[in-house]
């Protein structure tokens, strides 16, 4: 039987205009929907690679790097995380995952895919490692990798990076970072903090649409992937590919899948405005625009889930839900999350929070 042509196409697509201050993507300037509106170009044109290339310079901004190999995954966080897990992990490679909420057990659940001998360092949600308790378990376990998780937006935890990367490399250790829900709301300094794999997404601070996942891999790590035994277990996510087809390894770029054209256009777009603020300028708007929600929401009787205020990231607010009031109903309606990401300016806030 021959399948009828749908109904639900027959009329016009319905995306109402919402508010997104949820775990999830953020409104997008118009200046970035515009630039999605640029023709589609071949995913190796000249002027595609000349764009490619100016996502780089924005992404070496944003990520405070000058490592040559800066790129995009195709694909959202997820991808960046699955690509920093394939590349860097062996079987048997002993990587150690801080444990403070849903990021850290999701890389170890990847990290198991690759067979990878995954330790964790568990700590109650909403808390963080000092570098004091990561020394001893970097002593304890001596991974080959170390994983942290900048933002932890299932609990609004900020990790503090600086300090990790020198203790990684005083114990020869490579240092991993997840900055998907915190890159560009926070101070990160990927060189300067001795980060060796950074990665994160475009649709939170940086407010282009999920999509491409921002990469970088310094020298150190590209030495342990040039220095692998066995082969790489992604095609897509083979971070050599990725640099070559970025343009990021001096060789000829090769066909190694199509880009999302029309998102890198956006991302184009969203980084050349995070460049015209200036991320000390946007850090602090995060910075204020969290003070006023953390003030609204005291002043409404609520209690800020993480009490001390140097443990939160300024990028996602969680609350405690009062007593007697059903998390289920909460907007967004999932356990872990009720969190707001501030990548938007405070007048688009309800109720003038
Ligand atoms: N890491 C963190 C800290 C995140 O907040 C998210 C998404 N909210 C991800 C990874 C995964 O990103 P994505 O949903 O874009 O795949």
């Amino acid at each position: 039987m021959e399948v009828p042509k749908p109904k639900c196409l027959e009329h016009p697509i319905n995306v109402p205009t919402k508010l997104l201050m949820g775990p999830g993507p953020v409104n997008m300037p118009l200046r970035v929907h515009n630039a999605m509106m640029k023709p589609m170009l071949g995913h190796l044109h000249p002027e595609f690679t000349q764009v490619m290339d100016e996502v780089k310079e924005g992404l070496k901004y944003i990520f405070q790097t000058t490592a040559e190999v800066v790129c995009c995954v195709s694909g959202t966080g997820h991808a960046g995380m699955e690509a920093t897990m394939c590349n860097l992990l062996e079987p048997n490679d002993v990587i150690l995952i801080a444990q403070n909420g849903i990021w850290g057990e999701r890389a170890a659940d990847m990290a198991r895919r690759h067979d990878a001998d995954v330790r964790l360092i568990k700590k109650p949600p909403g808390d963080v490692c000092s570098l004091n308790e990561l020394e001893s378990a970097l002593l304890k376990h001596r991974p080959a990798v170390l994983f942290l998780v900048q933002g932890e937006s299932s609990t609004g935890a900020l990790q503090p990076l600086e300090g990790v990367g020198a203790l990684c490399r005083k114990h020869g250790v490579l240092l991993a970072v997840d900055t998907v829900a915190s890159l560009g709301g926070v101070p990160f300094f990927m060189d300067s903090w001795e980060i060796d794999v950074v990665y994160t997404g475009s649709q939170k601070v940086i407010s282009a649409p999920p999509s491409v996942a921002p990469i970088a891999f310094n020298d150190r790590a590209m030495e342990k992937v040039r220095t692998r035994k066995t082969p790489i277990r992604s095609f897509y996510l083979d971070i050599t590919w990725l640099a070559n087809y970025w343009g990021c390894d001096g060789l000829p770029r090769k066909y190694h899948h199509t880009g999302p054209v029309s998102s890198v256009y956006a991302l184009r777009e969203a980084l050349s405005m995070v460049s015209e603020e200036g991320l000390h300028a946007l850090w602090s708007r995060h910075s204020s625009c969290a003070q006023r929600l953390y003030s609204g929401l005291e002043a409404l009787g609520l209690r800020l889930f993480i009490a001390d205020p140097a443990k939160r990231t300024p990028t996602v607010t969680t609350i405690c839900i009062p007593e007697g009031v059903d998390w289920m109903k909460v907007p967004g309606g999932s356990k872990w999350w009720f969190g707001t990401y501030c990548g938007q300016s405070v007048e688009n806030w309800p109720h003038g929070l």
